[in-house]
């Protein structure tokens, strides 16, 4: 399966400028092999529709930040997969950290908005990952254990596998400049695919994980030749097109 190089745009750009990053990268993707390679662009909501209709590439596919699992209804600010759909986008991340650490959403949360998303046509990026607490007080392994089995537990069946990916993001290296090393990368990557095979079995050998945590064109090609790593998702690195095509090339 094609590795993953996935951009999280968080609260950047309006639509203007959404639309001038993405004609810069198609620009520069022109001269990059992408045979091996799915790219996804995770803009605000409000450049949903810009970023699909800019995208003159069909190796970009878009996607949104959020959804409420819910087909429609009295839920002020909120917005609904078949809305995300209707832009044109066809991924969604579910379980970021800074929206589990900074709006609050549980594990309960996350998992009915990954299986609504799933179930109303989106493909998903599920993000789980560790504090430095939980990591120094050797909780990794039952973080990760508790964030999966409740972002999966009801996951729709048949599911092909291409349309679920876990992005694996140690909180503490998310926009911190601290990349975690190899060894974490691989220990985390290792533990995810096992957990996976209990929860979903055998396509848990198909199912994309991704590395997320201040990933930059320096570091990728290194994290992207580990054990398990089947892709990136990239914050702050992203946000330029020639940063993010370096991190594509890599
Ligand atoms: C992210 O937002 O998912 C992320 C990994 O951010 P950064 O690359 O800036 O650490």
């Amino acid at each position: 399966m094609k590795k993953i190089i996935a951009a999280n745009w968080k609260m950047f750009k309006t639509a203007e400028e959404t639309k001038q990053t993405i004609t810069e990268l198609n620009k520069l993707l022109e001269n990059i092999p992408l045979e091996k390679k799915e790219i996804l662009i995770f803009p605000p909501f409000t450049s949903l529709e810009t970023a699909v209709t800019t995208n003159n590439n069909d190796k970009i596919a878009i996607g949104a930040q959020d959804l409420y699992p819910a087909k429609e209804g009295a839920f002020t600010g909120e917005i609904s997969p078949a809305m995300i759909l209707a832009c044109g986008a066809t991924w969604v991340l579910t379980g970021h950290s800074e929206r589990r650490h900074i709006i609050k959403e549980d594990n309960a949360l996350v998992g009915q908005k990954t299986i609504f998303a799933l179930a109303s046509g989106l493909n998903v990026v599920a993000c789980i990952g560790e504090t430095l607490e939980q990591r120094e007080a050797g909780n990794l392994y039952d973080v990760l254990a508790e964030q999966l089995q409740q972002t999966l537990a009801k996951l729709p069946t048949p599911l092909s596998p291409e349309r679920l990916v876990i992005a694996y993001e140690p909180v503490w290296a998310i926009g911190t400049g601290k990349t975690a090393n190899a060894e974490d990368i691989i220990e985390a990557h290792t533990i995810i695919r096992e957990l996976l095979k209990n929860i979903i079995g055998v396509s848990a050998m198909q199912t994309r994980i991704l590395y997320g945590g201040s990933v930059k064109p320096e570091n990728a090609q290194e994290i992207l030749s580990l054990d398990n790593v089947d892709g990136l998702l990239v914050g702050g690195a992203s946000l330029k097109a020639d940063s993010f095509a370096k991190i594509i090339s890599a």
